[in-house]
């Protein structure tokens, strides 16, 4: 499988890929239930940035005429970001605009996942380092990747890091799937690998967070091996130039593929010919397991069940948020514990606000008019 090893030139983001959606920040085990005790916040101690507590909120009084997909200069949202935003809306937005304030040790809990995946996917494949220069040449390589992909799923096979993409409710999202493979009873089953630093099965709000994440995948590669996802919808989205030429390294990739193509648009229609033409089934099932990053046993597995509507309605609300028709919410007052292990207590306006109490006068007031 191939990787971009592309100049900065190139636009960020178009560059979903290299740094896999695949393993991203299990929250709750960063400062399980039991040891919550009384603290406010889990920043002592972190040798973190200094972060002028003011800064958000200036940018977010500058920009407040952009939807946040404007602000944050996004054509795609990724799965991962969206399953983040299940957890604590404002934390996922806070991360986007202080990405520099995450404690030492959540950065250290995603590099030892990211590490263990890594290594999973070198199970099956080697990975090639390839020189990339402009967005269509970091699109080509996800292409690539995709084409190498189809035909060992078509013959049975096993693969991991799957690049999914396609617009869903009227944006465009894209991720990477951990491993699709086929059970005894043939059916095709999407993996989701979660490893925890703590020997312990995670809390039911991180696991509701889970299972969007493969419910999210599902709705996408579901939607691109039915054709639904087109050239036109990824060329249109991502602002791409099909007739752009790729890069030397992308097409003597391609070639030892056994692809000629020389510009995006021909590898773009043949990527999807190959999706719709490969006759692949949909997802049918979908697993998600738990394991322990030190001595990497099993924690435990969940098969999510598909319940298309409710994830169609939760994707829409938070799309509300990024599409600009609404404020970014904190947590309901149930969820307060997740104040204790946020590295965004101290600064969180949400919380300083009332907002957990406001909402939850909100939800009062509409109890009382049922
Ligand atoms: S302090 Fe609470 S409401 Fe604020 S970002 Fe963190 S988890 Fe969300």
């Amino acid at each position: 499988m191939a990787g971009t090893g592309r100049e900065s030139s190139a636009d960020e983001n178009a560059d979903f890929g290299d740094l896999s959606d695949s393993e991203f920040l299990d929250f709750s085990e960063l400062g399980d239930i039991e040891d919550l005790g009384s603290q406010s916040s889990s920043s002592s101690g972190n040798p973190r940035k200094e972060v002028d507590p003011e800064g958000p909120w200036k940018r977010k009084r500058e920009a407040d005429a952009l939807t946040p997909m404007e602000r944050f200069h996004l054509r795609c949202l990724w799965v991962s970001d969206l399953s983040t935003q299940c957890w604590c809306e404002q934390q996922m937005v806070y991360g986007k605009e202080l990405p520099d304030f995450q404690s030492t040790e959540k950065a250290a809990v995603l590099g030892a996942g990211a590490s263990i995946h890594l290594a999973r996917e070198l199970e099956l494949h080697d990975l090639v380092n390839i020189h990339t220069s402009t967005k269509e040449d970091i699109w080509a390589v996800k292409l690539l990747n995709v084409l190498s992909m189809v035909p060992i799923l078509q013959s049975g096979g096993t693969i991991r890091e799957f690049p999914v993409f396609g617009e869903v409710e009227g944006v465009f999202l894209v991720g990477v799937i951990d491993e699709l493979h086929y059970t005894s009873k043939g059916e095709l089953e999407l993996a989701e690998l979660k490893t925890r630093k703590r020997p312990m099965m995670p809390l039911e709000a991180q696991k509701e967070k889970d299972r969007f994440q493969v419910s999210l995948y599902k709705c996408i590669f579901d939607a691109m091996v039915r054709g639904q996802v087109t050239p036109a919808s990824l060329v249109h989205h991502m602002k791409l130039s099909p007739e752009l030429l790729l890069g030397p390294q992308v097409q003597s990739h391609a070639q030892q593929g056994g692809f000629t193509v020389k510009s995006f648009g021909e590898l773009l229609e043949l990527t999807f010919l190959s999706l719709t033409l490969s006759d692949l089934p949909v997802i049918d099932a979908l697993k998600i397991e738990y394991s322990h990053q030190e001595t990497d046993t099993v924690l435990g597995t969940e098969m999510v069940v598909f319940e298309e509507k409710q994830v169609r309605d939760k994707l829409q609300h938070h799309l509300g948020y990024w599409t600009g028709l609404r404020e970014p919410h904190g947590v309901d007052v149930k969820e307060a514990w997740k104040c204790q292990m946020c590295d965004y207590a101290a600064i969180c306006e949400w919380r300083q606000n009332g907002g957990m109490r406001t909402l939850t006068q909100e939800e009062h007031a509409k109890k009382m008019t049922k």
